[in-house]
């Protein structure tokens, strides 16, 4: 309905339309809502978005700070550069706060691998310390939950760290403690291919541990003892499993979707959601199209896409110019095979399901940003506030959506804070 437009539009121009084609084709200028107008619906929504504390619990913008000369306090172009998030495109969507996940993709399981895989983590993170740093008229380094709120209260961005895949944690536990210490408040267990922690819901030779391994294991039990959210993304099912079973706090997933509305195994079953929520952990939705809704069959696409990953080298080894390329390459076949793209409409379709499975308690948002996340109408940072139009359009309160945005992550994070002071209570 929106056309591409929208994906590239500035907040301003978003708004101009929602207000004029929400309606378009419909003859009712009122919304069902209590009579209200469409442009009151926008504006109350509007005035919701801004007064809640509003979570994305993953970007993976640290593969950009690493880049030389890239710049979070500017405003870049999503369309021109294939960025997703920068300050000012935060503080126009109305985000609040966010978790950046130091990510490293999955390689050679050796003592050399870990090594490097460490090194790259460790840089990534200090590119967000000094970025936080660097900008605290902006932003700030958040540790704790009530630091979201009061740096929300001085007009700042919150910036949580999180680390995407465990693989850099090698086979040294005490890697845990050292990235705790750096700021490190969730960790992703595994990525897209198996590690020595977990199996990944992706990996083409299948399981590996049956879930979460012994190293794993001993990994999740000293993230409850110093506060780490046990982050089961990525993982396959009885990495799930494995992780209520063992965790002694709630866990999350940090970027999944729900397998009954678009199957894939990346999603979340109706039986896990519902064990989620007697966990007391939560599932935070994520904007990418193949986890959002179910496209027709393209097997030209299919291909096509399939000779571009395979001739892709690692996204960390790439340079701005191959990054360019492959992003033009991917647009070519976007423009030769177009898929219908998943919209806003199918977000809130996931959140649904979820709150009538799991309870409106258990539900988050985690965009995937600059990790492939992006749809039409939440193409980036500045249009989040969409999310929360769509979700004002279905009649959710308020209260509803504060938790949605952020107030159920928070709940989850002062829960593994308590475990984790009466754990080392415990042992001292
Ligand atoms: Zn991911």
């Amino acid at each position: 309905m929106y056309g591409r437009l929208l994906s590239s539009s500035t907040t301003s121009g978003l708004l101009i339309l929602f207000l004029f084609c929400t309606g378009c084709g419909a003859e009712k200028t009122e919304s069902d809502l209590s009579g209200e107008t469409e442009e009151q619906v926008v504006q109350r929504a509007l005035d919701i978005h801004d007064r809640v504390l509003t979570i994305d619990t993953h970007a993976d913008t640290p593969l950009r700070m690493i880049e030389p000369g890239f710049d979070m306090s500017v405003r870049h172009d999503p369309d021109e550069t294939g960025s997703k998030v920068d300050y000012p495109r935060m503080k126009e969507g109305g985000l609040d706060a966010i978790f950046f996940a130091a990510f490293v993709a999955q390689e050679i399981r050796d003592g050399e691998g870990n090594t490097r895989a460490k090194t790259l983590c460790l840089q990534m993170i200090d590119s967000i310390i000094a970025s936080t740093s660097r900008n605290s008229d902006m932003v700030g380094l958040a540790l704790d939950p009530d630091h979201a709120y009061q740096l929300e209260k001085q007009g700042k961005r919150a910036i949580y760290i999180g680390i995407e895949n465990g693989y850099p944690i090698g086979n040294d536990v005490s890697n845990v403690e050292l990235f705790y210490n750096k700021g490190v408040r969730y960790i992703t267990l595994v990525h897209s291919a198996n590690n020595d922690l977990a199996d990944s819901a992706t990996d083409p030779d299948g399981t590996e541990h049956g879930g979460i391994s012994d190293l794993g294991q001993k990994v999740v039990k000293e993230m409850n003892r110093l506060g780490i959210m046990v982050d089961v993304s990525h993982g396959n099912d009885s990495v799930f499993y494995d992780a209520i079973a063992m965790s002694k706090a709630p866990i999350i997933a940090s970027h999944s979707n729900a397998r009954a509305v678009t199957d894939h195994s990346r999603n979340m079953t109706d039986e896990m959601l519902k064990l989620m929520a007697e966990n007391g952990g939560v599932v935070q939705l994520t904007m990418l199209d193949v986890y959002l809704r179910t496209a027709p069959p393209n097997p030209a696409r299919d291909a096509a896409l399939d000779s571009l990953r395979a001739s892709m080298k690692s996204v960390t080894e790439m340079t701005a110019e191959e990054r360019n390329s492959l992003r033009e390459a991917y647009n070519a076949i976007n423009e030769k095979y177009p898929s219908p793209p998943a919209t806003v409409e199918h977000v809130v379709d996931h959140i649904d399901h979820i709150v009538e499975v799991a309870g409106i308690d258990h539900v988050g948002i985690g965009c995937d940003f600059d990790g492939g996340g992006g749809i039409q109408g939440v193409w980036d940072a500045s249009e989040v506030m969409n999310i929360t139009i769509e979700l004002v359009r279905r009649g959710y309160s308020e209260e509803e959506i504060a938790k949605i945005w952020g107030g159920n992550l928070i709940r989850v994070f002062k829960e593994v804070q308590a475990v984790s002071e009466q754990l080392q209570a415990e042992a001292a």
